[in-house]
């Protein structure tokens, strides 16, 4: 028989954390259970155990607004640091006995004729420190049938399920031919193999993004040699010292007022982002980023390391914050090669050009496949199709309702999962939180439903068969119409934005071209459009009294009158043409 939880939560990161604590906080709703893959909380800070992980924005915002620490031991606090943070958040809120480690979710399935959805976890397979090892994911059948037999398998019903399996969190391949033939170890930056001595060994590190930087800075003084090959720029900005006395002190006394300026003073670096009305900000941070470089790099790195406005905006990519990486690479043991691998030997790495750079150990910070997040996890919806396939074929560009949420999936709700919820100035904790907020403000009358399924709902019902009686339990999802506005709202905004100059290729949706990842707008602007739902954008279904609208607060009333959180109607910038709600011409 299956077992019932009101709430299932998919992944044990920042997200999944913050969704437990503010239902336990604000509806005080703890029927939860949260499945996580791997065998501890925080994700992507639990993952990621290279020399050097740190977070690029202050611990204070970098932190729940609801749990503040006083005592950060630095602003800019280490992996390890904020891993136990978000740790005792988990355990404060009493979610170790809610949650099942190295477990992941494999399938998730509505049924039509009770509104549950049904989910499927199977034991994960731990991370291999080896790249050698990566395999892909067993897939899955979709079956229900053949599910529930499985050895291993075991089946769960829940009225609402959170998607927070990051975006982050799933290491590229390394796909550089000869790699299985390498002698030594070799290991993604996301995997790393704490039990390599590197003390005197030579160390080709692959990829000069956030984390190749981080690297280099703390590992070099500990190998014989790094060489650290990249072919990508990045804005490298100086990091501001916020460990001084007076700015502890201000942090310990006021915490709250501590975050507020940290995020004033992000959101005024956002306004660079315009691109009309930004351009004499980013010609301003281009100068000083440039003179950051020129000032603390060697000189024979400069035409490498300053990018060039024309090909590169800033605000295209997350900025690097210079923690100590350009200083270190005046270092004798470290060099920085403009150039890619194409081979890797028994003993040595080919460089593009045919340079042969010999290697005892391969590193490999070349970032995430953010397609691939999730692992073999599919959910399925109200029709039977999967919903990268819904997607792909119901709407031709991302779309996603706030970011969180889509039609013909109830009672679904994607934290940091969704389109376009990714800030490149600010924290994704706030981002989270917003979406999270906004999840619970929509979701109040499905979450303090107290009644539970009977044994026979608690079977998954073959979407074929006719239906013998009337599904009781509640549901929300957007209307349709209401998410194809603002799907069109997206990119036409995006326009205002550098974030629509030809930006790196992990933004861009390869089908459409569009930009699936960035917010078109400032974290003010997400964080409205979080507290004052448009109620007449959402569809609820069996609500008690044979209401159509949920309960709602004055304030939210009145944020709803005023239209505080509706998206412009939109212009055509672009020059889409639609017919009966689909794009048939994309105008790119
Ligand atoms: C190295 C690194 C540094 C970063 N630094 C910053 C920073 O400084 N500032 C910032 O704002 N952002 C930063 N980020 C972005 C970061 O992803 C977010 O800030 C945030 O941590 C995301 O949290 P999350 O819970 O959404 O995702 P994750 O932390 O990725 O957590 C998702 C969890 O879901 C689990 N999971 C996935 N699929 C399944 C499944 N099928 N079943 C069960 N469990 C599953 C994963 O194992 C993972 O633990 C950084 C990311 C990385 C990788």
């Amino acid at each position: 028989m299956p077992r019932f939880v009101s709430t299932i939560i998919i992944g044990c990161g920042v997200s999944g954390i913050g969704s437990a604590a503010l239902l336990k906080r604000k509806l005080n709703h703890d029927d939860v259970h949260i499945f996580e893959r791997y065998a501890a909380p925080a994700g992507v800070w639990f993952a990621n155990q290279y020399p050097g992980a740190a977070c690029d924005v202050p611990a204070s915002l970098y932190s729940f607004s609801f749990a503040q620490r006083r005592n950060w031991p630095e602003a800019w606090p280490g992996r390890d640091v904020i891993q136990q943070y978000y740790e005792s958040v988990w355990r404060s809120y009493g979610l170790a006995p809610k949650t099942s480690f190295k477990t992941e979710v494999v399938v998730a399935k509505f049924d039509v004729h009770t509104n549950l959805w049904h989910v499927w976890t199977r034991p994960a397979e731990q991370p291999h420190h080896d790249v050698r090892k990566d395999n892909n994911p067993e897939p899955v059948r979709e079956d229900y049938a053949e599910l529930d037999g499985k050895a291993g398998y075991e089946h769960w019903v829940c009225k609402v399920l959170i998607n927070a399996v990051g975006g982050l969190s799933e290491p590229n391949k390394c796909e550089i031919k000869g790699a299985e033939n390498f002698k030594g170890p070799i290991f993604h930056s996301a995997r790393w193999d704490t039990s390599v001595d590197m003390a005197d060994k030579r160390v080709v590190l692959l990829g000069n993004g956030c984390s190749g930087a981080q690297i280099v800075e703390s590992l070099s003084p500990r190998v014989k040699h790094i060489t650290q090959l990249g072919r990508s720029k990045h804005w490298y900005l100086p990091v501001v010292n916020l460990n001084a006395k007076y700015f502890r002190i201000i942090g310990w006394l006021f915490p709250g007022f501590m975050r507020a300026c940290v995020f004033f003073l992000l959101e005024y670096h956002f306004r660079a982002f315009r691109r009309t009305r930004g351009a004499k900000q980013r010609n301003a941070v281009a100068r000083d980023s440039a003179a950051h470089i020129r000032k603390t790099a060697p000189a024979k790195y400069h035409d490498f390391l300053i990018p060039d406005q024309k090909t590169l905006e800033i605000g295209c990519k997350r900025r690097v914050i210079d923690m100590g990486y350009l200083e270190a690479l005046n270092r004798p043991n470290v060099d920085l090669l403009a150039s890619g691998a194409k081979e890797i030997k028994e003993h040595s790495v080919i460089l593009d050009n045919g340079d042969e750079i010999p290697a005892d150990v391969v590193v490999l910070a070349t970032g995430f496949s953010i397609r691939a997040s999730g692992g073999a996890l599919k959910i399925i919806g109200r029709d039977g199709r999967d919903i990268n396939t819904y997607l792909s074929e119901e709407y031709q560009e991302p779309s996603t309702y706030r970011s969180t949420m889509i039609t013909d999936f109830p009672n679904l709700f994607m934290v940091m999962t969704g389109f376009n919820a990714t800030t490149g100035h600010s924290s994704v904790v706030f981002t989270c939180e917003c979406i999270i907020d906004w999840m619970i403000r929509i979701g109040r009358d499905v979450y303090t439903d107290k009644r539970v399924p009977t044994k026979a709902e608690l079977e998954f019902t073959d979407p074929a068969k006719p239906r013998t009686s009337r599904p009781r339990f509640i549901t929300v999802e957007p209307k349709r119409k209401a998410q194809e506005k603002e799907m069109l709202w997206m990119q036409e905004k995006m326009q205002d934005y550098v974030f629509a100059t030809g930006c790196g290729a992990w933004y861009i949706d390869p089908k459409s071209g569009a930009n699936a990842i960035t917010y078109p707008g400032s974290q003010v602007d997400f964080y409205w459009r979080s507290r004052f739902p448009v109620w007449q954008d959402l569809k609820y279904t069996n609500l008690p009294n044979g209401k159509t609208q949920p309960r709602i607060g004055w304030v939210e009333w009145f944020g709803n009158w005023m239209g505080w959180g509706e998206v412009d109607e939109p212009t055509t910038v672009i020059g889409r043409k639609m017919v009966d709600g689909r794009i048939v011409d994309s105008g790119r």
